[in-house]
């Protein structure tokens, strides 16, 4: 019962992320949500609002002009009603939103940084803060797991950054990446923050197999988008170690 919840309260929230994904880069109001067609303004009826189903019955395709609805609004609806519906009947309670609400985090920063190698502080820095009241609210790990994680977290990643820019006199990670692993680091705990940089990391080398495999060239130079590393394994981290209820 509470997957369910967890999966339909998922796909009204992945509705949203989907919105902001996509509006937000482009500077426009993403509150509102998906309200308009993103080609001509036409205002949805209730029925276009509905996640999912009303992607599938239009096939994908706006009622009024027919022009073809971002694939990523289904994609994102999809992830997050999975990530509401895992978290909610792995962890029910406390635990289990907590997880959702770190999932739906990741989810939008992902696709932030995958399309445009953005972090906005303004995700982070909410993220962090709904990692340290959930802590306070009693959800595992402790407060001071979480405090120290989030340092850890921030710190570690900062020094790699500016000991690359020492070494190879150019910049190699985002200046949002450090601010992610501290947000990951009060969440998980700092105990669970070596896994996560190594699941990354493999996340990593995975990609770019397949990205040569598809006959992209790769060199020491081609830009992994790392915030999205760490987001795409520090959620499955979430599930081992806090969802096991
Ligand atoms: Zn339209």
């Amino acid at each position: 019962m509470w997957g369910v919840i967890g999966f339909l309260f998922g796909a009204i929230v992945g509705s949203f992320l989907a919105t902001a994904a996509i509006r937000w880069p482009a500077g426009e109001q993403a509150a509102s949500g998906r309200s308009r067609c993103d080609h001509c303004r036409r205002t949805l009826s209730p029925f276009d609002l509905i996640p999912i189903v009303s992607f599938l019955v239009r096939r994908g395709r706006c009622a009024s002009c027919g022009k073809a609805i971002d694939r990523k609004h289904l994609l994102i609806e999809i992830a997050s009603a999975a990530i509401g519906g895992l978290s909610f009947s792995l962890a029910p309670g406390l635990a289990g939103v907590g997880g959702a609400v770190f999932g739906w985090g990741l989810l939008l920063l992902a696709v932030l940084d995958v399309e445009h190698f953005w972090l906005p502080d303004r995700a982070t820095g909410t993220l962090t803060l709904l990692a340290i009241a959930f802590g306070a609210a009693g959800a595992a790990p402790f407060p001071n797991d979480r405090l120290i994680g989030m340092a850890a977290g921030f710190l570690s990643l900062w020094l790699i950054g500016r000991a690359y820019r020492l070494v190879r006199k150019r910049e190699g990670l985002g200046g949002g990446d450090p601010k992610l692993f501290g947000a990951i680091g009060a969440w998980l705990g700092w105990a669970a923050l070596p896994t996560v940089f190594l699941l990354a990391g493999l996340a990593g080398i995975g990609s770019a197999l397949l990205a040569r495999a598809r006959g992209e060239a790769i060199s020491a130079t081609t830009s992994l988008p790392l915030g999205a590393l760490l987001a795409v394994a520090a959620w499955p981290v979430w599930l081992f170690l806090f969802a096991r209820g």
